[in-house]
C-alpha cells in the first residue's frame, strides 16, 4: 500500500516524501487506516525500529485541530531520550502542519521553561510519567481535554515503575479519549493496564 491508500492528508504527505518514506511499514499500514476512520483504543505489540511513532503520530497529527492551541495529544514514554526523540519525529513529520506546537516533557531539566513552552500552546505532549505527574500537581499543565493517549513502551514504563504514575496522569483526562498502547511484550501488567483504561481495543501484533 502507499500512504495515499491510508487516507493521509497532503501536508503529512508532503513530509514523508521530504523525509524519502517509500512505503508504509507493516504496523503503519495496520494502525494508521485503523486509527483515521474511528475512534477506536488500540494495542499494538511492536518493537522499536518498526516505524511505530509514525503509526501513532501521522493519525494524531491529522486528527488534531492545530488552529487550536488546546492540549489535545498526550504521548507518555519511558524515558528522556525517546521523548526527546518522539518529539523531534512528530515536528518533522508535522512541518506542514502550520501552527503545530509540540512540547517535550522530562526530568532533569528546568520545569518553568516546560511550563512556559506548555503556556504557549501545545497541542501535543510528549512525557515521561514522573514529570508529567509533577507538571499536574504543580498546575503548570492542562490535559482535562486530551482526546488521544498513547501508552509508549508500556512494558518499559511499568517495568521502570511507572504504574501508579500512569495512572494518576490518566485519571486528569476525559473518559472518552482513546488510548493507543504500544508495546514489544505484554506481560500480565500490561495486560492488565489495557483493560483498566481501554475499551474493546483492537489488537495488531506485527
Ligand atoms: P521507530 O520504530 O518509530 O523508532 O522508527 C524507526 C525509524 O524508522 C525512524 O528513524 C523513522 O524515521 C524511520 N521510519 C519510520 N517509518 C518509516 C517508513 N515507512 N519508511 C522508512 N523509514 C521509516
Amino acid at each position: 500500500s502507499t500512504f495515499q491508500e491510508l487516507g493521509l492528508n497532503e501536508d503529512l504527505i508532503k513530509a514523508i516524501t521530504d523525509l524519502g518514506f517509500e512505503k508504509p511499514s507493516e504496523v503503519q499500514a495496520k494502525a494508521i487506516p485503523l486509527l483515521l476512520e474511528e475512534d477506536k483504543d488500540l494495542v499494538a505489540l511492536a518493537q522499536t525500529g518498526t516505524g511505530k511513532t509514525a503509526a501513532f503520530g501521522f493519525p494524531m497529527l491529522q486528527k488534531i485541530d492545530i488552529d487550536s492551541r488546546t492540549t489535545q495529544g498526550l504521548i507518555l514514554s519511558p524515558t528522556r531520550e525517546l521523548c526527546l526523540q518522539i518529539t523531534n519525529e512528530l515536528k518533522l513529520y508535522g512541518k506542514y502542519c502550520k501552527g503545530l506546537n509540540v512540547v517535550a516533557i522530562y526530568g532533569g531539566s528546568s520545569i518553568s521553561d516546560q511550563a512556559r513552552a506548555v503556556k504557549r500552546g501545545a497541542q501535543i505532549i510528549v512525557a515521561t510519567p514522573g514529570r508529567m505527574k509533577d507538571m499536574i500537581s504543580r498546575r503548570m499543565v492542562d490535559i482535562s481535554k486530551i482526546q488521544y493517549s498513547v501508552l509508549d513502551e508500556a512494558d518499559e514504563m511499568l517495568n521502570m515503575g511507572f504504574k501508579e504514575d500512569i495512572t494518576d496522569i490518566l485519571s486528569h483526562t476525559p473518559e472518552d479519549k482513546n488510548t493507543w498502547l504500544f508495546s514489544a511484550t505484554m506481560p500480565k501488567e500490561v495486560a492488565t493496564i489495557a483493560k483498566k483504561f481501554m475499551y474493546n481495543p483492537t489488537e495488531i501484533t506485527v
